[in-house]
């Protein structure tokens, strides 16, 4: 969708994706596919379209769920970061007790843009002690180098390139 929400945003719309049953059904597949052979204690997902493919892939593969929201919505404890969007800039949140040290987590959201997100979303996690095992995103736009911006020694998965 061109020029959503701001002038000069090319803004990928998942809806219609999520309206079609077998090809939201493969897509929480393929994200499933970025943690390997590895156990996954929870997963990540992020404000708000993260929600989506997240809750599904943890229902899927018996893990927990954990909510990154956006600054203000948790209403316990929490530890933040602020970060700059594609379109703006954010804070994101997540309750102190929601993680354990050593625990194993898999990072879910619809789209790697700048990275910002993602970024500032992993180092909450590492921040509370637990074990990032890879990031997995349904859309990634290559052109702005989110990978770089995360940084080494992240895995960075993507289904859909543009
Ligand atoms: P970034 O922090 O720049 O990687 O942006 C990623 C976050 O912003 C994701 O949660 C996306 O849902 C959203 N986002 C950024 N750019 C776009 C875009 N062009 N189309 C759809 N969502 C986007």
């Amino acid at each position: 969708m061109p020029d959503f929400p701001k002038d000069g945003i090319l803004f990928k719309d998942i809806t219609t994706l999520l309206a079609d049953g077998e090809l939201f059904r493969l897509s929480i597949a393929g994200l499933i596919e970025t943690a390997g052979e590895n156990k996954v204690d929870k997963v990540i997902g992020i404000d708000a379209r993260g929600f989506i493919f997240g809750a599904a892939v943890a229902d899927r593969i018996g893990a927990g769920f954990v909510p990154m929201r956006k600054k203000g919505k948790l209403p316990w404890q929490t530890i933040g970061m602020a970060y700059a969007l594609e379109y703006g800039e954010a804070e994101i949140e997540l309750h102190k007790d929601s993680l354990s040290a050593g625990e194993n987590i898999l990072l879910v959201d619809d789209l790697l843009a700048t990275g910002g997100t993602a970024g500032a979303a992993i180092k909450l996690v590492r921040e509370l002690g637990a074990n990032l095992i890879a990031a997995s995103f349904l859309i990634e736009l290559e052109g702005l180098n989110g990978r770089d911006v995360i940084g080494e020694g992240v895995r960075i998965e993507s289904l859909l390139k543009y």
